[in-house]
């Protein structure tokens, strides 16, 4: 890739951008690289330039691009962090760094896998940017990942699949899971993945022509209806998750609706719903797949309006209706909230998830397999959004209950949770809650603290560390009344 391709890019993702930093910082990476060959025989910083590009398109900032530029100097060169800090200043430096230390981290079974997520989590808490880095840098290994000798291909595809793109996710970066899944794919289940391709080939071509006719039927029919709309096209799912899918369903393609979606992006969210109503005219929608996810977005922040119509051919056909925003966020997640001038994410409630469980591995001192299920339950458990009566979101994982509920809101409500509404209904306090619940907690100060059977349902860690902890106090101060009366 030539410097120019990437100025280009930045150019028009990010025009604020000084291209003369981010030339100065591609001259001393490839002088630091001189000489240096990947394993498919290209020079070096054909890599850190392809991460750099990616980084670009994500719309990140300067320091991210001029650190995705540098990510590899301090491992794999004479140079080093401080000369890097001496050069670039103390925010590349340290993004560099972090990279760097998430760099030695290896998928070496089960122990290693805890290191991998503890030293991945303080890093991300520290600075999300790191891991954006992380995510550019592992998408080329990956998509260059044929060079390298077969036990390598396995370790670095298995590491992507089941940590790097787990916490995509969880940051709402749809485009680089489905990525990080689809480079991974094809190492780690070579036969499934033959399958799939076979069958998915067979099927698109079968469909391609009649789809493209009903696009055009329907963009006709949009334009007849004054609905205002940028785009409109068909775009073919990932295939990870569609094998996820199909396995599922016992293997038949036949049951999987959104093979192809059509995608229609608009201007704003009042026209999402407009245009939602023009389909619906259009062709008849299926019954009960119709999903809001703009009034009710998924937890990790998607959001769009979801129909699956039949076309006049016969076909089923998904459809998605979504503005600009949405659509950058689907693909970006934490990326497109990144703050140029503030330097920090406005993402902020959505990553308190992050710091927490950085704060779990920080303090944690048992098993690490016990650890471990309770941190896969956080990490990689769905979430669900739960509402007070004041209409304030909580985020809390599937099958979270009232107390769950009470502690996320504040210690103190926990503790002196008494009962709870769910929906005007009064219910059990270990009930499961469920997205778009209304939660009213009642409290008593009298009650003097948690029932010690409550740790028997939460699912939370954080509920659980404070009922501990409560508990631990009281025997503590029970034992030091009990020694006081001995004296
Ligand atoms: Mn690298």
């Amino acid at each position: 890739m030539k410097f120019e391709e990437l100025a280009e890019k930045i150019q028009e993702k990010n025009p604020a951008i000084d291209i003369n930093e981010i030339r100065r910082a591609y001259q001393y990476a490839l002088e630091a690289h001189e000489g240096q060959i990947r394993k498919s025989g290209e020079p070096y910083i054909n890599h850190p330039m392809a991460t750099a590009y990616k980084l670009a398109s994500m719309h990140m900032d300067q320091p991210t691009i001029m650190a995705g530029l540098l990510h590899d100097v301090p491992e794999d060169t004479k140079k080093n962090i401080k000369d890097i800090k001496k050069d670039f200043g103390n925010e590349i430096a340290q993004l560099v760094d972090g990279v760097t230390k998430l760099g030695y981290v290896k998928y070496r079974g089960i122990e290693k896998y805890i290191e991998n997520l503890r030293k991945m989590f303080i890093a991300m808490a520290k600075d999300i940017r790191v891991i954006v880095i992380k995510f550019a840098d592992r998408t080329h290994n990956l998509e260059t990942l044929a060079f390298l000798p077969p036990n390598k291909q396995l370790r670095i595809a298995q590491e992507s699949l089941e940590i790097y793109a787990p916490i995509a996710n969880r940051l709402g970066m749809g485009e680089i899971k489905g990525k990080l899944e689809d480079l991974s794919f094809p190492y780690i289940l070579p036969e499934e993945y033959q399958w799939l391709q076979d069958k998915i080939i067979v099927r698109t071509q079968e469909k391609r022509k009649s789809l493209q006719k009903f696009i055009n039927a329907l963009q006709k029919d949009l334009t007849k209806n004054h609905i205002d709309f940028y785009s409109i096209h068909g775009r073919s799912k990932h295939l990870y998750s569609l094998y996820n899918k199909l396995l599922a369903h016992n293997r038949d393609i036949t049951k999987i609706y959104d093979l192809v979606a059509i995608r229609i992006i608009v201007p704003t969210v009042s026209v999402c719903y407009e245009c939602l109503g023009i389909v619906h005219q259009f062709c008849k929608p299926l019954k009960g797949r119709i999903k809001d996810y703009i009034a009710q977005p998924k937890p990790n922040g998607y959001q769009s309006l979801h129909t699956t119509v039949f076309t006049s051919a016969g076909d089923i056909v998904e459809i998605q209706i979504r503005t600009k925003d949405m659509h950058y966020e689907a693909e970006y997640g934490i990326a497109a909230h990144w703050d140029y001038k503030e330097k920090k994410t406005n993402y902020s409630d959505k990553l308190d998830w992050v710091n927490e469980l950085s704060k779990t591995f920080k303090e944690y001192t048992g098993s690490e397999k016990k650890f471990l299920e309770t941190v896969k339950l956080d990490i990689f458990q769905n979430r669900i959004y739960v509402f007070t009566p004041k209409g304030d979101v909580i985020e809390l994982p599937e099958d979270a209950t009232p107390i769950d509920f009470a502690y996320a809101i504040h210690t103190d409500i926990g503790h002196n949770c008494t009962g709870a509404k769910i929906n005007d209904q009064i219910s059990s306090l270990s009930a499961k809650l469920k997205s778009g619940d209304v939660v009213d907690i009642f409290t008593d100060k009298k009650r003097g603290g948690p029932s010690e059977d409550w740790l028997s349902f939460v699912k939370t860690n954080s509920a659980k560390k404070h009922i501990k902890i409560f508990f631990r106090k009281n025997r503590s101060n029970k034992l030091a009344k009990l020694l006081k009366i001995e004296d």
